[in-house]
């Protein structure tokens, strides 16, 4: 391990520093990224300055991400359409259901996807999975079209960046119309939105517009221990059930029904989050950086 010490702006003033080996480092059309080594949470993926993900805790996200919208069903959930998630930890564990049938991915940048396979090939080993279609393309284009020919899925996954760059679109009033337009009538749709410790606007701004052509949202939480503070993830179904409930007694290297149930009790501070935003529909643009 070489002394070279790489930092993640957090926040104002704020920053985790990690002792980094460089592995790989590319300026993708898209962003600029890095695959970094390090001693206490093995190989790191950084965006434009953002960990998305480590060897050491990537279970968590993507466990909490999959089996809580899958198993909070009561119908088994048979078709997946990711947005992202290049890393591939998302299609692992959602191939790992066995009612799944059909899973699209649509990820934007190439060059991520090419680097996750090279440098942590252990997170996702189903690329030649025959149930995966897998797309190199924008998801807000990808769920425009699949609304307009009447394309649906039963769950869809939004794996994707902060809204910052590429990801912005994500965050629109027309892709969640369309979104809503893409699921089967009992079907769910879960969405990554940030810390609310440093992105205090995100959760309850992807509340608001999932509100707006949902009838239920729910809000869960994560603690993926590089990020540093609990995750929120949003969660909405099309027939207006709660997903708080887990139907199946899973146990992964996290997950658990237990997990499953407690994620759904938020803090006294996320309520309140929730309860005072003022929502005038600007996507709540995260300004981040690298030094
Ligand atoms: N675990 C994650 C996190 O912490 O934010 C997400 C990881 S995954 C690597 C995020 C992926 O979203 C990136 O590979 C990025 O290229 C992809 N992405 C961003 N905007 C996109 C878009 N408009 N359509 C499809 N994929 C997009």
């Amino acid at each position: 391990m070489t002394g070279y010490w790489w930092s993640e702006r957090i926040g104002p003033g704020f920053a985790h520093s990690y002792q980094v080996e460089l592995l790989y480092e590319e300026r993708t059309p898209y962003q600029h990224l890095f695959v970094f080594k390090t001693p206490l949470w093995g190989r790191a993926l950084v965006l434009d300055g953002v960990v998305q993900l480590t060897l050491a805790d990537e279970y968590i996200y993507h466990e909490m991400m999959v089996h809580v919208p899958f198993l909070g069903r009561k119908r088994p959930v048979r078709s997946a359409l990711i947005i992202g998630g290049a890393d591939g930890g998302t299609l692992r564990e959602v191939l790992s259901h066995d009612s799944i049938e059909r899973v699209v991915m649509v990820e934007l940048d190439k060059q991520v996807l090419t680097a996750c396979q090279k440098y942590m090939p252990e997170v996702c080993q189903c690329w030649d999975d025959p149930r995966l279609e897998l797309i190199i393309g924008d998801g807000a284009k990808y769920v425009e079209d699949a609304a307009s020919r009447g394309e649906q899925f039963d769950s869809i996954l939004l794996d994707s960046t902060d809204p910052v760059g590429p990801a912005i679109c994500l965050f629109e009033r027309p892709f969640h119309e369309n979104i809503a337009k893409c699921l089967t009538d009992d079907g769910v749709v879960v969405r990554q939105s940030g810390l609310p410790r440093t992105m205090p606007k995100v959760m309850p701004f992807v509340m608001k517009r999932f509100e707006d052509v949902m009838p239920r949202v729910e809000v869960y939480r994560a603690p993926v221990a590089a990020y540093g503070d609990e995750m929120a993830f949003v969660i909405a179904t099309k027939d207006g059930e709660s997903c708080a409930l887990p139907n199946s007694n899973l146990v992964g290297r996290y997950y658990n029904p237990e997990c499953h149930k407690a994620a759904f009790s938020l803090p006294t501070w996320w309520q309140r989050l929730i309860d005072e935003y003022v929502d005038d529909g600007t996507v709540p643009i995260e300004t981040v950086d690298c030094f």
